[in-house]
């Protein structure tokens, strides 16, 4: 039960959030280069954005002069460059995932055909920053570096093509129209490359000077499939295509290119050996848009994030300003003041809608953070691997095999209390980098499709509430905030860098992934803690929430369907899918809980916030256990599906429950818990951290194996106890709120 804020007036909510509180939320409050960095990106998407936006630049997919004024907006105000390295003329040292999410998330508040404008041309350049050689790298970032003051010269903008005409890539990313052939190869010298490639809705393409290209061999003495780099100065035929007729993110540039180039083999992203008579590619495409998108899809996920939070200031002020000027009521009264806002239903939608912008933000910058720490370890992996000559992929397979047993037992060591455990060895497994890597690696698998699927997909749904809100004004182009713009924008969000079905087919695989499961058991231990010490959070009923999924997801795995067919397994779509589902909305929920529970710890530290923080943290507190009881209610929906849907047999039979044998009206549930009829006895159970609930009772044994599901099911349920009462809470804040007169864009 977690009614721990029940008893007595909650502080009130001041203002909204502002960038003290996001600060401390996204943990970037030590790091003054990222807070300008949000700043620049910030004036660019409220001005020349949003008035481009406003003067009706999206009701066109050419590429206008407008439009390509706003590379120079980007480049002027550092967004260019927040990609490069210091040595290449970028300006942010070490890793920038989280830099790179926080630019995405501000222009996309906007506009997201503007955020992908400018992430386009890092996607361009991504494979050859994941993978290039030292020379390539050098070569490529020098020339998208914006010019420095005094230099005349235009910087190189680029694009990235897998996706191909039908019948060939799209979700498939293995099935390769383009090819590379041998053109000439004069002995003693390098060879010369045919790269014939069309691409299908390629980003950048109408201005882009280079293209980084997926191609598969169609010359034996080419190995394999490779990623490489043309140029539209390149011999041959650079045809940048027709325009895609597309009704989402018209401030970026979308084509069909038709590319017929010869290329030095020294374009091939990564370099190759020869051997034999044959080019062996260092890495296949896949090799490389696996490392690519692993980083570049939290982005993406980052974009429906800043649209949902970007919501609620217009459709607040929408609600509030509805009915003024009419005869009835003037300032002082409710219909003037509150207008549509003294609908419960009204409150209700958007304390979700934030919910959820919030939960999904949580997510998205948790993934950038951890990509943040993950790839100096990445690195770092590589170099150990080479100096310990661990090359090729069994040999590394075998390494990190005993690299996961470790990190297993240190997940195992950490479950320990401290004086149970070998001090000595938890020391040096945490220290030890291959360790750390491992650890991470395995959440980071899991956050970024876990993030690019269920912010843009549950994103998108979300939207069409908040366009709801709006009424009519929600689908026409002068709805404030773009949020008609920004509902179909999201669908984009959901498709490209590989639609759901990739990020489910993905998250299937790794979240079965035993270091990942061990870490999420301590997560779950973790939150009931939490439970313990701060009550109206949720933690409860999100750590119930995620042990009826790791139970339902064990239980999968080794189940059979009624016909003896095993149920978890790759093809089994029905079964993985809505289990990777399930898990988004925990993992989103404990992201927002991390924070809140961050802005409890720092909040007080930042005098700024002193007076305004009860408040915050009282409806921060309320929207997370919002969050956490929706999450629960969605996981109990799948994972109760999944569970009893396979089966034809009834899980208990009537006549032995007592149902149906005179007795009345019976369930067949009577007795399932002593006490049943007052679910309030199971929340109160379930809050007290988790015990499991009374032993076997009545009619449980009717339930077989399944039993352990049942009784956490019912705990579940019970465990939403309070939930609503946080709801209305949030929800009258959302009545109280002050908001600016105005939006700041367009302006
Ligand atoms: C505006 C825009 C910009 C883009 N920019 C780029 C770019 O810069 N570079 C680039 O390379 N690409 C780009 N794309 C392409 C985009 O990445 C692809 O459209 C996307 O990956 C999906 O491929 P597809 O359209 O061929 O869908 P398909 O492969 O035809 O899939 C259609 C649907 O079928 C279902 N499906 C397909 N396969 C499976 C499966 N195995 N399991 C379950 N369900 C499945 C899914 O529901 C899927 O959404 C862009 C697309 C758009 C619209």
């Amino acid at each position: 039960m977690e009614t721990g804020k029940t008893s007595g007036p909650s502080a009130t909510l001041q203002t909204l959030p502002g960038d003290d509180v996001r600060q401390i939320l996204w943990r970037y409050a030590d790091r003054c280069d990222l807070a300008m960095l949000v700043q620049a990106a910030r004036a660019a998407a409220r001005g020349p954005v949003a008035r481009l936006v406003a003067e009706g630049g999206r009701n066109t997919h050419e590429w206008t002069r407008q439009k390509a004024q706003l590379l120079r907006v980007f480049d002027e105000s550092g967004i260019t460059a927040a990609f490069l390295e210091p040595e290449h003329g970028g300006f942010i040292e070490g890793p920038k995932n989280l830099a790179l999410a926080l630019i995405a998330f501000e222009l996309s508040w906007v506009d997201a055909g503007a955020a992908t404008c400018s992430l386009a041309g890092n996607l361009a350049l991504a494979p050859i920053h994941e993978r290039g050689t030292p020379e390539q790298r050098a070569c490529y970032m020098s020339r998208c570096a914006p010019a420095k003051p005094g230099e005349e010269r235009q910087p190189w903008r680029g694009a990235f093509a897998l996706t191909e005409p039908l019948p060939y890539v799209g979700v498939e990313t293995g099935m390769l129209g383009g090819k590379v052939r041998v053109a000439e190869w004069e002995e003693g010298k390098e060879p010369i490359l045919q790269v014939d490639k069309r691409g299908r809705f390629i980003t950048n393409m109408g201005f882009a000077n280079f293209v980084t290209a997926a191609v598969d061999s169609a010359d034996p003495r080419i190995k394999g499939s490779c990623m490489v780099i043309v140029e539209d100065t390149d011999p041959g035929v650079y045809d940048r295509g027709v325009p895609t007729r597309k009704l989402v993110h018209q401030l970026s540039s979308t084509r069909d290119p038709v590319l017929s180039l010869r290329v030095p083999a020294s374009r091939i992203i990564g370099g190759y050996s020869v051997k034999d008579g044959v080019i062996i590619p260092r890495y296949s495409h896949g090799e490389i848009i696996e490392a690519v998108f692993r980083r570049t899809r939290v982005t993406v996920g980052l974009m429906t994030a800043a649209k949902l939070l970007s919501a609620v200031e217009p459709v607040i002020r929408y609600a509030r300003s509805r009915f003024r000027g009419g005869e009835s009521g003037g300032p002082g009264s409710p219909r003037y003041d509150l207008g549509l806002q003294q609908k419960e239903d009204v409150v209700h939608r958007l304390t979700d809608v934030w919910a959820m912008g919030e939960a999904s933000a949580s997510l998205g910058f948790a993934a950038a953070r951890l990509f943040d720490q993950l790839d100096p370890l990445e690195r770092r992996k590589d170099q150990i691997l080479a100096e310990r000559k661990i090359e090729g992929g069994r040999a590394q397979f075998k390494a990190l095999a005993k690299v996961q047993a470790e990190a297993l037992e240190l997940v195992g060591l950490a479950a320990k209390p401290e004086g149970q455990r070998d001090a000595q060895r938890n020391q040096a497994l945490k220290d030890d980098p291959l360790t750390q890597f491992a650890l991470l690696d395995s959440v980071a698998s899991v956050l970024c499709p876990a993030c690019k699927l269920w912010n843009t997909g549950q994103g998108a749904n979300t939207m069409r509430e908040a366009v709801s809100l709006m009424g009519g004004y929600g689908v026409t182009e002068d709805c404030p905030g773009f949020l008609g713009h920004k509902w179909m924008d999201a669908q984009l969000e959901a498709t490209y860098e590989g639609p759901e079905a990739v990020q489910r087919r993905q998250l299937s695989v790794t979240m079965t992934n035993e270091l990942f499961l061990a870490q999420f058991q301590q997560w779950i231990a973790e939150l009931r803690q939490v439970a313990a010490h701060h009550p109206g959070t949720g933690a409860g009923t999100l750590a119930t929430a995620m042990q009826l999924w790791f139970w339902t997801l064990n239980h999968l795995r080794r189940a059979t369907d009624a016909d003896g067919a095993k149920l978890y397994h790759g093809n089994r779509q029905g079964v993985t899918f809505p289990l990777a589902d399930a898990l988004c909305w925990l993992l989103a929920a404990r992201c927002l809980l991390l924070d809140v529970l961050e802005l409890q710890a720092k909040g007080p530290a930042n005098p700024a916030l002193a007076e305004a923080l009860p408040g915050l943290l009282d409806f921060y507190t309320d929207l997370c256990h919002v969050q956490c009881a929706r999450a629960a209610g969605e996981v109990g929906r799948i994972c109760a599906e999944l569970v009893f849907g396979y089966n034809r047999q009834p899980a208990w039979t009537p006549e032995a429950s007592g149902a149906g044998s005179g007795k009345g009206d019976s369930d067949g549930l009577e007795g399932l818990i002593p006490g049943m009829g007052s679910a309030a006895s199971a929340g109160a159970e379930a809050a007290e951290g988790g015990k499991a609930l009374p032993a076997k009772a009545g009619p449980w044994v009717q339930f077989g194996g399944l039993e352990p599901f049942v009784r956490l099911r019912v705990k579940l349920d019970g465990c939403l106890t309070g939930a609503r009462l946080a709801k209305d809470r949030a929800a009258e804040a959302l009545t109280k709120v002050m908001i600016p007169e105005a939006l700041d864009y367009p302006v």
